[in-house]
């Protein structure tokens, strides 16, 4: 049997548009479809656009504390149309950029929704394309629980093209995404309420951050209230009432809930084919994304492991990789991904919390510094960066590191290649620092402090 196609993608996000660059490269015939936006998630509606507003929120702070260091700098107002509009031409160009990626390798690109007909077609409007192996890689979608007056409220997807700025702002959840739009409403002088059903916020990050986040969040001026739910939410005119399970009521102009995300899998056809899924709805694959029909793969969001445009990249390059070359096929390591959150100031992170690797290591040593950030001591900032090592005692090595403070991102990003290298703490501290940085502090650091 001859097929169109040696693969065709569903999805040209950040997994998908890897999987079928790289299988082309190979030498695969290859398509891909996208029904919204060239890039998906990341580039449209996630990652990109969001570092570009948290650069922007951040002006706030820097033009308040130009003036320690001599400049007198009298901002006369944000102004949101130009941000986001900037912002929109911005993410056009990606768009270009990511389709002219796509036709450099060769692949065809597909516009339009694309559903399985069954295990080797796919269905676009009137026509039918065959393809050795399909691969589902349709993402992720924002998801509100059912609490009345759910239609009053937006997601991540809509805050990205506001209409109107908002003066005052709730936030509704506990996740990365609900802490950095917290912080980019609050830099860019909205009056912000972040509300969370749990004690903490920032589940399964380090409870040492965490602390210390909530802390750094409050003195920017975001309201924290956490073990708090939303009962109802009224429109009243233009603004919207947010009833909390304590009897309080917040009027708003906007309430963004980012409460979670679940696989896109919505009119693609998987149930008639008997493609598995897991408990929390995404596509069920092996080791190697292959679905429980052999010709269907699955990665990236869609699969609900880490959704994070990295590891859905890592995927598709492995994929690819198995799919068409010879090479014995292989897995994606999952181990000590590194990861940022870019609240205000950043957390950056790589291998377990604390409390994990006391379960994992009995002979933890963790170090430990909190300092002011060198520039705040001039401009009298509160603000404060805090950093911690996880050491396993018993072999010396490093197997975690935490930061909050400028920039952790960027930091952390260094010290994962150095975890995944096997890096011991004695070759921390034979590192020679870089002065005057905060990165020195994680070569220096020298007595644990439990
Ligand atoms: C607000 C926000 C911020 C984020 N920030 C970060 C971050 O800082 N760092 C990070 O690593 N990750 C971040 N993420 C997560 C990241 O965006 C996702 O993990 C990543 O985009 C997943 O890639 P994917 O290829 O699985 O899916 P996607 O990028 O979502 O791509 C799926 C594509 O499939 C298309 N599609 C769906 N169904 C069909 C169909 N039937 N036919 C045709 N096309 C279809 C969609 O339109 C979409 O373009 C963020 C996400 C959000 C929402």
């Amino acid at each position: 049997m001859s097929y169109d196609y040696d693969l065709f993608v569903i999805g040209a996000g950040s997994g998908g548009v890897r999987a079928g660059r790289i299988s082309a490269s190979y030498g695969a015939r290859v398509a891909v479809a996208e029904d919204t936006y060239l890039g998906g998630t990341c580039v449209n509606v996630g990652c990109v656009p969001k570092k570009l507003f948290v650069y922007g929120s951040h002006y706030h702070e820097d033009f308040a504390d130009a003036a320690a260091y001599g400049w007198d700098v009298e901002p006369k107002g944000f102004h949101w149309p130009r941000l986001r509009d900037n912002k929109n031409q911005e993410i056009e160009r990606l768009n270009g950029v990511y389709q002219n990626l796509l036709d450099g390798a060769g692949v065809d690109t597909k516009l339009g929704t694309a559903r399985l007909k069954d295990a080797h077609t796919v269905v676009m409007d009137d026509a039918e394309y065959t393809a050795e192996n399909i691969l589902v890689a349709t993402g992720s979608w924002p998801t509100v629980p059912d609490v009345p007056g759910k239609e009053h409220v937006i997601t991540s997807n809509e805050a990205f093209h506001l209409e109107n700025f908002p003066e005052k702002v709730v936030v509704v959840g506990g996740g990365y995404i609900a802490v950095e739009f917290a912080g980019i409403f609050n830099g860019l002088g909205v009056e912000t309420e972040l509300v969370y059903r749990g004690p903490l916020f920032l589940r399964g990050f380090d409870e040492g951050v965490r602390e210390f986040v909530a802390e750094e969040l409050r003195n920017t001026g975001i309201n924290l209230r956490f073990e708090t739910t939303v009962e109802r939410i009224e429109a009243d005119g233009d603004r919207k009432v947010v009833h909390l399970n304590n009897g309080e009521a917040l009027t708003a102009d906007l309430v963004m809930y980012a409460t979670g995300r679940a696989a896109k899998t919505d009119g693609l056809g998987l149930e008639a084919l008997g493609v598995e899924r897991t408990a929390k709805g995404g596509i069920k694959v092996d080791d190697f994304y292959q679905s429980s029909v052999p010709s269907i793969y699955a990665l990236g969001d869609v699969i609900d492991r880490f959704q994070l445009t990295p590891v859905a990249i890592a995927e598709g390059m492995c994929l690819a990789a198995n799919l068409f070359t010879d090479r014995e096929p292989a897995k994606v390591n999952y181990d000590n991904i590194p990861t940022a959150v870019f609240c205000q100031p950043n957390i950056g992170t790589v291998g377990p919390t604390e409390e994990a690797a006391r379960e994992l290591y009995p002979n933890l040593q963790v170090y430990q510094s909190e300092f002011r950030p060198m520039k705040h001591t001039m401009t009298g900032r509160s603000e404060r960066t805090m950093m911690k090592l996880l050491v396993n005692a018993d072999d010396d090595r490093v197997v975690g590191a935490h930061m909050v403070g400028p920039e952790a991102g960027e930091i952390i990003q260094g010290l994962g290649v150095a975890i995944t290298a096997g890096a011991t703490k004695a070759h921390f501290d034979q590192t020679v620092g870089i002065h005057p940085t905060a990165a020195e502090e994680f070569v220096t650091m020298r007595e644990p402090a439990r």
